[in-house]
């Protein structure tokens, strides 16, 4: 009887043929070498699937079609001496050491180059040497080789490598400049002085980190924001003008093609360039509407914050119960939500979900920011209230350790600095494990309330944390509130299940990958970031920008909404590139763009962010920061002029009835 492991081994190898793999000693490799011993003890069931796999310092374990693909590449004999740059868990240079005599290989991270060694060891393939080190640089003692596989990308291929290649040999590495996506190469050298270049496959791999690799140390999480010569800004707007998709209006714009770019993604992240203008707020909504009805997106989450948002989830949803008669998005800045563009499409929604037969099915309407800690509270001992008395006692005596400071969060930061009060995190977190232990209890009884309150509990543990750390630097508190932001998420992808389609509405610099910006040279993460690191080619992230016109913005933190012009765009920035495509509106694709313009465009640049704060007379200081476009988004929607939200003030929503759920 067959094992399992054998079972798949032998599924494993027929789809590596199936692929077009025909080498028959690369495909013996690959079915002698146990890669099971390659992965941690649960990732083991998923060892023969053909996937990369995560094997820690946030590296991976290649696709092992990549590995069969790149081997067979290599053209090895039983003679060849090989090289391998990016140890990783060591699997490939086992393969690797099947067919060829010697192998050398190279790694940058030491708790890697430990366990590949001894994995290696133990497994008896020893004409495999490993060493830490920079493999960008080539391992110059043992040169020439006869062939050289790198398994992580680099903008470019390594001269020294190339240098290190016997007459003859072949170099087999994956190159391009953005971390996104890369070309693999076959580089032959045929003299001394001659190289022979062919593309192989579009693949993505990690990115190659070290002196002839990209410069950035951190470059895990920053490895776009490259600083290369600017192209012609003249030639970057015409090839801006030649790719644009023309918006004639936001109403008639047809998405069909834009729907394809975004494919089978579960997750669409729609940015903004400020909290304040109209057009970023229709356009998302037209967008988020097309998804909903056309590709089955079945909830929408924005920045904001859970309570507010849940009040917006029960008027969409929740059409036969009466409405809490709450104030929602009443704290500053009330007009980023409060505002006629959101109340269109929330009365869109609600009339959308009346088509389903039960408000569990109808589409969902979330909040992932946190700054709701007292709300956040409040909605968690009521719902206590309802379903356990004597847990929403407890729930009151930890979370009294936060209500000395209710009318003002941030003294509570300062006060936990001290020595003199405790910090309330064990309170909070006592909290949260409270619930998760009895999730299967109450979720019985309501699975959606139960979401609610779960996700009150979280808000409160992260929110708590932020006030504590907003004291230590603005790293660590963005960071965390980012966390939060992609946890929350997260935790709604599992409660719609297997078929979870998000839309997530949040500024551009929540959604664009931090990565290929200046937040990712500081060391900050974001959502879009780590949407990307969990989902890959499944999350579809669009920006958005301007050139001049109005927003809606305060001066300063807390005081009131000002209509204020917004001066034109830097000349060295992305938004005047656009502005000089003289086009008025357009969609500019950038996953699946030309390399001609994913070239001009990834040199850094600057780009504007207005967020709930606009302080024109400083703007370059305040509001710029450098990014590279193609790293950040897949998409970049352009309106060359906009104006303000319009606000939904007090006397707006006063005795107006429809503008419920956003009262004043
Ligand atoms: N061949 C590996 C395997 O099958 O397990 C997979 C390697 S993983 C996709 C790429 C590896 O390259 C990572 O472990 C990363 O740390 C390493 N790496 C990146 N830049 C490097 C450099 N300059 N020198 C050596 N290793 C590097």
């Amino acid at each position: 009887m067959e094992t399992l492991a054998q079972y798949d081994k032998k599924a494993f190898i027929g789809l590596l043929k199936k692929r077009g793999i025909k080498d028959k000693a690369v495909l013996d490799a690959m079915s002698t070498v146990p890669r099971e011993e390659f992965v941690g003890i649960d990732l083991q069931e998923f060892a023969y699937d053909d996937t990369p796999l995560p094997i820690g310092e946030g590296q991976t374990i290649s696709q092992p079609y990549i590995v069969a693909l790149m081997t067979e590449a290599l053209q090895l004999t039983a003679g060849s001496r090989v090289l391998e740059v990016g140890t990783g868990s060591g699997y490939a240079a086992a393969i690797l050491s099947r067919i060829a005599q010697e192998v050398y290989t190279i790694e940058r991270h030491q708790p890697l180059v430990h366990q590949a060694a001894s994995r290696l060891k133990d497994l008896h393939y020893d004409n495999v040497q490993v060493i830490c080190g920079d493999g960008s640089l080539g391992w110059p003692e043992q040169a020439p080789f006869d062939a050289i596989i790198v398994a992580a990308g680099g903008p470019e291929a390594p001269r020294s490598l190339i240098e290190q290649l016997s007459i003859g040999g072949r170099l087999v590495i994956p190159t391009g400049p953005s971390v996104r996506e890369q070309g693999l190469l076959r580089i032959t050298r045929i003299s001394k002085e001659q190289i022979e270049i062919e593309e192989l496959a579009r693949v993505r791999f990690v990115p190659l980190i070290g002196e002839e690799g990209w410069q950035n140390a951190e470059a895990e999480i920053k490895p776009r924001l490259r600083r290369a010569p600017v192209e012609s800004p003249a030639a970057a707007s015409e090839l801006i003008e030649k790719a644009a998709i023309h918006i004639p209006s936001i109403d008639s714009v047809d998405l069909a093609s834009l729907l394809d770019r975004i494919g089978d993604s579960q997750i669409v992240l729609l940015g903004e360039a400020s909290h304040g203008t109209a057009e970023f707020y229709d356009m998302r909504a037209r967008i988020t509407k097309e998804l909903i009805q056309k590709r089955g997106f079945n909830f929408v989450a924005v920045e904001a914050d859970w309570p507010d948002a849940a009040q917006i989830d029960h008027f969409v949803r929740d059409t036969r119960v009466e409405p809490t008669e709450e104030a929602t998005f009443s704290r500053f800045p009330t007009w980023m939500w409060a505002n006629t563009q959101v109340l269109e499409f929330v009365k869109w929604l609600r009339h959308y979900n009346e088509s389903f037969s039960s408000p569990d099915e109808a589409v969902g309407f979330y909040g992932l920011d946190l700054y709701s800690l007292y709300s956040s509270i409040s909605s968690v001992i009521n719902y206590l209230d309802d379903i356990d008395a004597d847990a929403a006692a407890i729930a009151r005596r930890r979370y009294g350790c936060l209500t000395p400071w209710q009318s003002d969060p941030a003294t509570y930061g300062a006060m936990a600095l001290g020595d003199t009060h405790k910090d309330c995190e064990p309170e909070v977190v006592a909290m949260l494990n409270a619930l998760m232990q009895k999730r299967i209890d109450y979720a019985k009884q309501d699975g959606r309330r139960f979401l609610d309150a779960m996700s009150n509990a979280r808000l409160v543990k992260n929110a708590e944390q932020y006030y504590r750390i907003m004291y230590q630097g603005s790293i660590s508190s963005w960071n965390l509130r980012d966390t939060h932001m992609f946890e929350t998420l997260e935790s709604l992808m599992t409660f719609h299940g297997s078929k979870a389609r998000a839309v997530v509405w949040e500024h551009n610099s929540h959604i664009g990958d931090a990565s290929a910006t200046d937040m990712g040279l500081r060391g900050e993460i974001n959502v879009g970031f780590l949407c990307r690191q969990k989902y890959q080619e499944e999350v579809y992230s669009i920006g958005f920008g301007t050139h001049c016109g109005t927003v809606a913005a305060a001066s300063d933190w807390g005081a009131d909404m000002e209509v204020k012009t917004v001066r034109p765009s830097h000349q060295d920035s992305y938004e005047r590139l656009c502005h000089d495509s003289g086009l008025n509106a357009f969609l500019l694709p950038l996953r699946y763009a030309k390399q001609d313009i994913v070239k001009a465009l990834t040199p850094s640049r600057l780009e504007r962010a207005i967020g709930v704060i606009y302080r024109p007379e400083t703007e370059l200081l305040s509001h710029y920061f450098k990014a590279s476009l193609p790293g950040q988004f897949d998409e970049y929607i352009w309106f060359d002029e906009t104006r303000a939200v319009d606000a939904l003030g007090p006397e707006v929503a006063k005795g107006v009835p429809e503008t419920f759920p956003f009262g004043l």
